[in-house]
């Protein structure tokens, strides 16, 4: 569930309390963790890290040694976690990655219960591989003008486009429903129908709902800690997300829980559905079925 305000999280402390370490040594608890890159795990024994960036919802480690920069790039994906130290003895179990660290923090590990965690170990031209293959426009880095054409460009339905990271990379399912409801847009929209006025509200709101996210530390829904084992805020400003069956924060209307590739909450009243998703009951231009509305137990 880490999405892009919780890998700026892990980003900004490893910024804050790793930079400087140099790495002593690694341990790789299974190979297949590491999907590209692993024969070069020897080169890193002696790197200085020198700082940590984002890309989309992973975290990158920028290790230097003998004029050379490579890269550590942890893929937090559903479940994945980076640890100065265990919170407790119930994570050991599936920390993939330690790095014994000199300086204040001693190690840096891994964690993600799911096998498909993914760690990748590139130089320059890989991680610039990496990036162009995997990544699209960052929500905080596109320009207005950019991200314009973008929308205006897709005929896909809004949630799905925010949520595709080789479009826009790090928004998920839990501030796509955010940035939606406090744009007062229906997830099943079409993109390129907006009106640029409409497109204009969403880009400011994607931004500031992001934007406030990170000041708070991420959202800790279900198990994510920063790597200091701290819990993010921001789930206690979420005003839709989990909260079918409560009121609209501003209208009273009653949140529902749609069902589509991923659950969306809105409430209909802010977040009426498009005309032709009024009328027919269905996807306008070829695109998958609308949301199906479930009512709620
Ligand atoms: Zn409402």
């Amino acid at each position: 569930m880490p999405e892009l305000p919780e890998a700026e999280t892990v980003a900004h402390q490893l910024r804050e309390k790793v930079r400087g370490a140099v790495i002593l040594n690694s341990w790789i608890g299974r190979d297949d963790i590491v999907r590209e890159g692993l024969s070069s795990l020897a080169w890193y024994r002696g790197a200085r890290l020198v700082t940590a960036s984002r890309l989309g919802k992973s975290v990158v480690l920028h290790a230097e040694k003998d004029s050379e920069t490579r890269f550590l790039i942890f893929e937090l994906g559903m479940t994945g976690l980076l640890f100065f130290e265990a919170p407790d003895s119930t994570y050991l179990k599936h920390i993939h990655v330690a790095l014994t660290l000199s300086g204040s923090v001693p190690s840096l590990y891994y964690w993600n219960p799911r096998r498909f965690g993914r760690v990748y170990l590139l130089d320059q031209t890989g991680l610039e591989r990496f990036a162009a293959r995997r990544f699209g426009h960052d929500p905080l880095e596109v320009t207005w003008t950019e991200f314009r054409d973008l929308v205006g460009s897709r005929r896909g339905r809004l949630k799905a486009l925010l949520m595709h990271q080789q479009v826009i990379a790090g928004i998920g399912n839990i501030y796509a429903n955010e940035i939606l409801y406090r744009s007062r847009l229906h997830p099943d929209r079409i993109a390129g129908k907006l009106p640029t006025r409409t497109v204009r509200r969403l880009f400011d709101t994607m931004r500031a709902v992001l934007n406030e996210a990170i000041i708070d530390g991420g959202s800790s829904v279900r198990d994510f800690l920063a790597p200091d084992g701290t819990r993010g805020e921001y789930r206690k400003r979420h005003l839709v997300y989990n909260k079918a069956g409560l009121p609209c924060p501003v209208c009273g209307h009653t949140i529902r829980r749609l069902m589509a590739e991923r659950s969306s909450f809105v409430c209909l009243s802010c977040q009426p559905p498009g005309k032709r998703l009024r009328r027919s009951g269905a996807g306008a231009n070829g695109e998958k079925t609308p949301s199906r509305e479930k009512n709620l137990p």
